[in-house]
């Protein structure tokens, strides 16, 4: 009896592990042809920089599945870096990116600065430098209103030659922030060698902040440190107004999260921008009255 149920176990585990196998083959597939069906759009998710009292934003990646529904990026990255595909999807990103930056100035919303998210496969092609010049050429949009986003891990598998490309990517002016900051601490000795612009402090910090716990004490650290090194400290995934207290009376310089916005479609983004101008100029007011 025993001995039965465990084959049942075995096999319901087997099938599990099937569906996960039989699904990702799936997406494997279906991304393939994700690009010429235009089943990507882009997603906003607003900077609010407490510093330079300016709004920025990020562009986020999403996937509509004809069956599936929305397929989230941390889901199908993955599996577009390992097939290549996230070359292809990159430079569409690029594009459509630029195209909604100069879409943005004809609505009366000047010099937006847009974050971009690179993967470990587009940074390490080769030639991005040169990919990400023509594509800002082709669309006529300004360099300087770029910034690119790149984790800890993709810049720490070739420290040297992420260098010689962050480099060249600041000659064209295009700024760089290192994203989910503090995930994988191995980068911590090369911080202050990297032609950086920006840390990103990662979620799971900014989510300890709101426990009372230690967590507080890293996170000041960070910001302690980024600003020894002369860079812009950005916390992501900011959902409580603890949060943006304790984060504020830190120096953190910028902030995103649920608690500002959540990632919104294109057309929410000018009412969207003039809520977040609205709550920085109160924010602004409030400080000129206190000191
Ligand atoms: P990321 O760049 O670190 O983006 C932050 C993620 O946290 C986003 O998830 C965002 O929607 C989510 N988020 C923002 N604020 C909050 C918050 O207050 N609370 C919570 N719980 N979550 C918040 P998303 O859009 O699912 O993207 C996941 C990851 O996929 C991104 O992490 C990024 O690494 C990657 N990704 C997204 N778009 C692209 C892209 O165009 N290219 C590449 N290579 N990667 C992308
Ligand atoms: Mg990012
Ligand atoms: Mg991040
Ligand atoms: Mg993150």
């Amino acid at each position: 009896y025993a001995k039965m149920n465990g084959t049942n176990l075995v096999i319901e585990y087997n099938s599990k592990i099937h569906d996960i196998f039989a699904k990702k083959l799936r997406l494997e597939n279906d991304l393939q042809t994700a690009l010429e069906k235009n089943e990507f759009s882009l997603f906003y998710q607003p900077k609010i920089n407490f510093r330079s009292n300016s709004i920025s934003l990020e562009a986020l990646l999403r996937w509509k599945h004809p069956q599936l529904g929305m397929v989230s990026p941390a889901e199908f990255i993955p599996i577009a870096e390992e097939t290549n595909l996230i070359v292809d999807i990159g430079k569409w990103v690029l594009e459509q990116a630029c195209n909604d930056v100069k879409k943005l100035e004809q609505m009366g919303f000047p010099n937006i600065k847009m974050a971009v998210n690179l993967s470990a496969k587009q940074f390490n092609e080769g030639d991005l430098e040169k990919v990400v010049s023509e594509i800002f050429g082709k669309m006529g949009t300004n360099t300087c209103c770029f910034e690119l986003e790149i984790t800890e891990t993709t810049i720490m598998k070739d420290p040297t030659e992420a260098i010689e490309i962050l480099q060249k990517l600041k000659q064209k002016n295009i700024t760089i922030a290192i994203d989910d900051f503090g995930v994988s601490y191995s980068s911590l000795n090369y911080l202050n060698r990297f032609p950086i612009d920006a840390v990103k402090i990662d979620r799971s910090f900014i989510r300890d902040l709101s426990e009372n716990s230690k967590g507080t004490e890293i996170v000041e650290m960070m910001i302690l440190l980024a600003h020894k090194l002369n860079l812009r400290v950005t916390a992501e995934g900011v959902e409580t107004e603890e949060q943006v207290r304790y984060l504020l009376e830190k120096g953190c310089d910028e902030m995103q999260g649920y608690y500002f916005s959540k990632p919104i479609p294109f057309d929410e983004l000018p009412s969207t921008l003039l809520k977040m101008r609205k709550m920085l100029n109160r924010y602004n007011e409030n400080k000129k009255r206190l000191t």
